[in-house]
């Protein structure tokens, strides 16, 4: 019979791998808590009106890339393609922002979005995804950025490039699209289906689009910093003083604008080199009326999302192995007597929190042996019928291939003392 598959672009996180992941999720959790962020954990589930208001009907990602049915016919629920949305919803009804002003949360879990799957490019993805609700400060900015930066340090992670750009606000947006528009005036044939599609809908996208005719026209167009009011250029050049503070490099990229209408003000990625063509690892940037779109108070927000799968694939692969090592202690055990000893023995050890493994099955000494040392345990015991007849046993020490005899009766008590 044939077996069967995962669907496209849905991927098995496999040990090691999951290793790594629980690295950089445990790495997450420390530094995030240390900046003062709480977990949040939100539906796989929503009502897809939550990502057309949320997200914005002109984006790639509700236009083509969401998992939308009806639940029974009758109830329209996507999954989420991101975070920030289900997070505000959560936020706005459950009154977060009644207890607090300054609300720091963080999620991390799959996202799913109907692309072409390839490399760095599935269609459920992970992301770690934070936000901030409540100041809408510069220094904030800057500070998100900068515990982002020193995430993907801790991570090891250098030759990182920071991206930044400012998209204005209410008052400034309209007269850059404005002048885009003009800019476009007459070119229209030029650009490709999709683009004059957003002429009408929302020009900015223009400058993400990857067609090359597109990306050849839009160089030359207007750029965005020369449109911002007065208030967007003090919040923008603030946030960039706060950088230099803490000497962060970063590149202006005027040209940056994003996939989700939200944004607002600062917005920024993370881009490696290392990554080939999916080079972005992480988005995020500032939304002033998201909340307030979303039914809610008028509350800014700002926040990221790191790419899970791209993250690990900038982490060198050894680097788990430091962090999950192989047991403290393999029972070889031979005959049933020392298997039932061993069995004892190696659970009582894991119920202490020693990491134990033994052969149930008994197989011969070698075999055993030879699977202690795939596993890359530190000590083997060796408990064969002669050693229960003389009440011993024998403890290897693996990395110097020496052994000694130790009592039945201390085991329990030499082997704790050794795993300490
Ligand atoms: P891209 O330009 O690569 O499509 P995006 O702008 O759509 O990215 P965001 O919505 O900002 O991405 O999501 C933040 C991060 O999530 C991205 O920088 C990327 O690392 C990751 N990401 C987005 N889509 C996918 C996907 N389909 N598969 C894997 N990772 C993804
Ligand atoms: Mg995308």
């Amino acid at each position: 019979m044939e077996i069967i598959t995962a669907v496209r672009g849905f991927k098995d996180i496999l040990p090691p791998e999951t290793d790594k992941w629980r690295h950089i999720e445990e790495t997450a959790h420390e530094v995030f808590r240390a900046f003062g962020y709480r977990e949040i954990r939100i539906p796989l589930l929503e009502k897809t009106e939550l990502f057309c208001r949320g997200i914005g009907e002109s984006t790639d990602i509700v236009e083509k890339e969401m998992y939308t049915f009806l639940d029974r016919g009758e109830e329209s629920l996507t999954l989420r393609p991101e975070a920030t949305a289900s997070v505000i919803r959560a936020y706005l009804e459950h009154t977060l922002h009644a207890a607090e002003t300054v609300t720091k949360l963080y999620t991390i879990g799959p996202m799913f979005r109907r692309e072409r799957p390839q490399k760095g490019r599935y269609r459920q993805f992970h992301q770690i995804d934070t936000e901030i609700l409540g100041p809408d400060d510069p220094r904030t900015d800057a500070e998100l950025i900068l515990m982002l930066l020193h995430f993907l340090g801790k991570l090891g992670l250098r030759d990182l490039n920071l991206e930044i750009n400012s998209l204005g606000c209410a008052q400034c947006r309209p007269a850059f699209r404005g002048a885009i528009l003009s800019f476009l005036h007459g070119r229209e044939e030029e650009l490709c289906g999709d683009c004059r599609r957003r002429l009408g809908t929302n020009p900015l996208r223009i400058f993400d689009c990857k067609v090359e005719t597109c990306a050849a026209i839009i160089s030359q167009a207007p750029l965005l910093p020369d449109f911002l009011c007065t208030g967007c250029r003090e919040h923008f050049e603030k946030v960039q003083a706060c950088l230099r503070l803490f000497d962060q490099p970063f590149h202006l990229n005027a040209k940056m604008v994003r996939g989700l209408d939200y944004y607002t003000r600062t917005t920024f990625e993370v881009t490696s080199g290392s990554l080939g063509a999916q080079n972005a690892v992480v988005g995020g940037g500032r939304y002033d009326h998201l909340v307030r779109d979303l039914g809610g108070p008028d509350i800014s927000g700002i926040g990221f999302a790191i790419g899970f799968e791209r993250l690990a694939a900038m982490i060198p692969d050894g680097d788990a192995d430091a962090v999950v090592p192989g047991p403290v202690l393999f029972i070889a055990a031979l005959g049933e007597t020392a298997l039932e000893k061993a069995f004892l023995l190696c659970n009582r050890l894991r119920m202490k929190g020693i990491r134990a493994e033994m052969d149930h099955a008994g197989r011969s000494l070698k075999s055993q042996m030879k699977r202690a040392d795939k596993l890359k345990s530190l000590y083997t015991l060796i408990l064969g019928e002669r050693e229960i007849l003389e009440n011993k046993a024998l403890l290897r020490t693996m990395r110097t291939s020496t052994q000694e005899e130790i009592g039945l009766d201390r085991l329990e008590e030499t082997i704790t003392d050794l795993a300490r």
